[in-house]
């Protein structure tokens, strides 16, 4: 069994680390940390430029047909440089989305901006009754002639305010099963009735609740069939779990490593402690899992399958560890583990980040207990554990 992605993989992992270099900069991801928002227009504008917003595309869509083993050597890397990427995912999303279900009037007017990188979508699923059970949505959408007349509200729109479109679910149909009365839609973010606030959570994401008041969208902006919401979300949701990263728990790992080996305490370097060296270990084992996992996902998307459950075991075998794994760090550094990088902590603060991000990594693109659900269901064939 070979592990590694291959000559072509590699050649472009050099290429994209040789970009990395021009144009992620500390002043950038200082940004971020700062603002809790996980998106720069410089960056994005310029993978734009390169033709990487969209690179596995077929290159009559705008992409550069690259295979999944040399998507996931630039993903490695663009995460593990701390990269801020949650405008490109969105993007990929979306843009699948339109490719596979979209009219032909709207993949002209919407890819080629998206893949320049001119604008971002949001994505507008969740609600503050209906996250996991997104199929509950309670949005509303009514015909009016030629428009569509929107009320309602979502809940973490993330990147709303920055982006020009949010991708909405919405319910057309009350009077259906919760799956048959559902229809997307693109509604511009500056359309008259549209209010984004902000929320800023305990990991230190900037996310968003948008409130829809009368909202008018032309039925041009419909996506897929009228009461078909439900077929798209899962062509959507498909390409979420599909777009994996791990690269902040290696990312983490080194840089705690390098820390222990320059630090000293009680007359040794920390790294020298066995407790010590037992929770790096183990920190890597659970990365190099992580990465194997995600390893699989890329390896069934080559061979033509769609990467469900495989997604769904990459996705809760990072979340759940990193959470442990940051809970071990934590105690290793001490009590000056739980100061922030502003205020001299520990590996810059970087642990104490990580810990406070982490569970937020087992609730957004399906909750663990969502996961497991999937994993039971449709990889071991147990009975469903939801409607
Ligand atoms: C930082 C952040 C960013 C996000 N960004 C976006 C975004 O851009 N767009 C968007 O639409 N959404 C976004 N989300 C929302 C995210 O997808 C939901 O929070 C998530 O799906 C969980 O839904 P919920 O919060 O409503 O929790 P609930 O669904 O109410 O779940 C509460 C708890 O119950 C458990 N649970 C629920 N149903 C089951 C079940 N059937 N079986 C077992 N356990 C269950 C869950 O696992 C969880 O522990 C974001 C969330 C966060 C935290």
């Amino acid at each position: 069994m070979d592990f590694r992605l291959g000559d072509k993989s590699d050649a472009f992992r050099e290429e994209v680390q040789a970009f990395i270099a021009e144009h992620v900069s500390d002043d950038m991801l200082d940004k971020v940390a700062e603002t809790g928002t996980a998106h720069d227009w410089d960056l994005h504008r310029a993978m734009g430029e390169r033709g990487w917003i969209a690179a596995s595309w077929p290159v009559e869509y705008g992409g550069q047909a690259r295979d999944p083993y040399e998507m996931t050597a630039m993903k490695d890397e663009l995460r593990l440089a701390g990269a801020p990427l949650d405008g490109l995912g969105n993007s990929i999303i979306v843009g699948s989305t339109i490719r596979h279900v979209g009219t032909e009037e709207q993949k002209k007017r919407f890819l080629p901006p998206l893949l320049a990188g001119e604008y971002i979508f949001a994505l507008g699923y969740s609600e503050p009754d209906s996250g996991s059970d997104v199929a509950a949505a309670k949005t509303r959408a009514v015909r009016d002639g030629d428009e569509w007349v929107i009320n309602g509200q979502k809940m973490f729109t993330t990147l709303a305010h920055e982006s020009r479109y949010v991708f909405l679910l919405a319910r057309t149909n009350p009077d259906v099963p919760k799956h048959k009365g559902l229809t997307t839609f693109i509604v511009p973010l500056d359309a008259p009735g549209v209010e984004i606030q902000p929320v800023h959570t305990l990991g230190g994401e900037r996310t968003n609740i948008t409130f829809y008041t009368d909202v008018r969208v032309p039925d041009s902006m419909r996506v897929g069939a009228v009461d078909g919401g439900w077929d798209v979300m899962t062509v959507a949701l498909t390409f979420e779990r599909g777009g994996l990263g791990l690269s902040e728990a290696d990312r983490l790992w080194r840089q705690t490593v390098d820390w222990a080996r320059s630090t000293h305490r009680d007359g040794g370097a920390v790294i020298d402690e066995p407790t010590t060296r037992e929770r790096l270990a183990n920190m890597a084992i659970d990365n190099e899992v992580a990465k194997l996992l995600a390893y699989r996902v890329s390896w069934v998307t080559a061979s033509g399958g769609l990467p469900g459950v495989e997604g769904s075991m990459h996705k809760l075998w990072y979340a759940e560890r990193l959470n442990a794994d940051t809970s071990e760090l934590l105690d290793m550094l001490g009590e000056e583990g739980i100061l922030g990088g502003e205020d001299g902590g520990p590996v810059a603060g970087m642990v104490e980040h990580t810990y406070r991000h982490a569970p937020v990594t087992t609730i957004y693109g399906g909750s663990s207990e969502i996961q497991r659900s999937i994993i039971a269901e449709r990889g071991l064939g147990l009975p469903r554990s939801r409607r």
